[in-house]
């Protein structure tokens, strides 16, 4: 299995125009949360329900902002979430995105319950890569993480839908204590087989239950067979990645993403706006500036760009997320979409 390489992250055309933060790290990559609401109630993610006030970003707000967002050399788009494909809009959202000049590359990250009959639609319209969640290959232990409501026929109907649509396909697992530590192994030879990347996420303090350091993960896989070694492929995200070689032979890129003991800062490239409209330059911020107030009450290009350099301007060299609960209170994952 070997994953295409994303877009690198060529120099911003317009560099005089292009986004950068306190630290002078350039701003390529907007993540968008579509809602805060969610089908599944993933321990790890924040299983509270709660509605953005005033309503969501509607098409026509999405669309304003990625426009503006492009002219300023922002280049890969992410729709996520809560669920992003709960929106009945997502393929018309993807669409507009894609169609945006400057925008090279649109990808979405789902839970899966609804790909099996998207892919096609989302396909057409421009989506160029896909990030799903598989934390197991177990119902009974889905349940157990996601909810009752989460059916893993239909997740893994989805990939196998998914599998040779998109340029890009990877399958993300947070890794739980006591919980899928075992399903590594099993984990990245499902995702070689559909011709996807698999990747360990490290849990971030947003929700219940214990992370499992990615220093483990890669140890249980070496006791599972594989041997890694470090490769330097460099996606538009925070993971790294090894190479990994099985007993058989079989070999393949596996990603890991440290937020907390592999602290991946120091290349941001990112920033992230709310379900609810905000701007967060930081996933672990509190910094949230209300672009879509500004939107509603009229105000032009030049005050919301203004409101965006401003935060940006602000934005610390790193997160301090390990520092949640001694003080640090999160906004909820799904409103900031991960
Ligand atoms: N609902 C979609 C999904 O689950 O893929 C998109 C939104 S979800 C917030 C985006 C990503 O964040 C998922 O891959 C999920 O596993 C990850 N995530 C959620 N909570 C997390 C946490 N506490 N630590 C690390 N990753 C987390
Ligand atoms: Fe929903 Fe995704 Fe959060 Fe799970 S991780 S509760 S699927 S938003």
């Amino acid at each position: 299995m070997e994953p295409l390489p994303d877009a690198s992250a060529a120099p911003a055309r317009g560099a005089d125009d292009a986004l950068a933060d306190a630290q002078g790290r350039l701003i390529r990559y907007l993540r968008i949360s579509l809602t805060d609401r969610c089908n599944f109630r993933c321990t790890y993610c924040s299983p509270a329900e709660h509605e953005a006030a005033d309503g969501l970003l509607s098409r026509a707000e999405l669309a304003h902002l990625v426009r503006l967002f492009a002219g300023l050399g922002v280049r890969r788009i992410r729709l996520t979430g809560g669920e992003p494909t709960l929106r009945k809009d997502v393929v018309e959202i993807v669409a507009d995105a894609a169609a945006t000049p400057g925008v090279e590359d649109v990808a979405l990250t789902t839970n899966g319950h609804r790909l099996d009959e998207l892919v096609g639609p989302l396909v057409r319209a421009g989506l160029g890569a896909l990030n799903v969640s598989l934390d197991t290959l177990r119902p009974e232990r889905l349940h157990g993480v996601s909810g009752r409501g989460a059916r893993l026929e239909r997740i893994l109907a989805g990939l196998d839908a998914a599998a040779g649509r998109f340029r890009s396909l990877k399958l993300n697992t947070v890794v739980m204590r006591g919980v899928n530590e075992d399903e590594l192994a099993a984990l990245v030879r499902y995702a070689w087989d559909r011709g996807a990347l698999p990747r360990f996420i490290e849990q971030m303090p947003f929700g219940g239950g214990a992370p499992v350091p990615l220093a483990e993960v890669r140890g249980r896989l070496g006791a599972e067979g594989f041997a890694l070694t470090p490769d330097p492929w460099r996606g538009w995200g925070p993971a790294r990645h090894m190479r990994a070689r099985d007993r058989d032979g079989r070999e393949g890129l596996v990603g890991f993403i440290g937020a907390m003991t592999e602290n991946f800062c120091e290349g941001c490239n990112r920033a992230r706006v709310t379900a609810d409209g905000g701007f967060q330059a930081c996933l672990g911020g509190h910094d949230r500036p209300d672009l879509r107030a500004l939107l509603r009450a009229g105000a032009d290009d030049a005050a919301v760009v203004a409101a965006v350099r401003g935060a940006l301007a602000r934005k610390a060299p790193r997160h301090h997320m390990e520092e949640a609960g001694a003080g640090l209170v999160l906004l909820p994952m799904r409103g900031i979409g991960g």
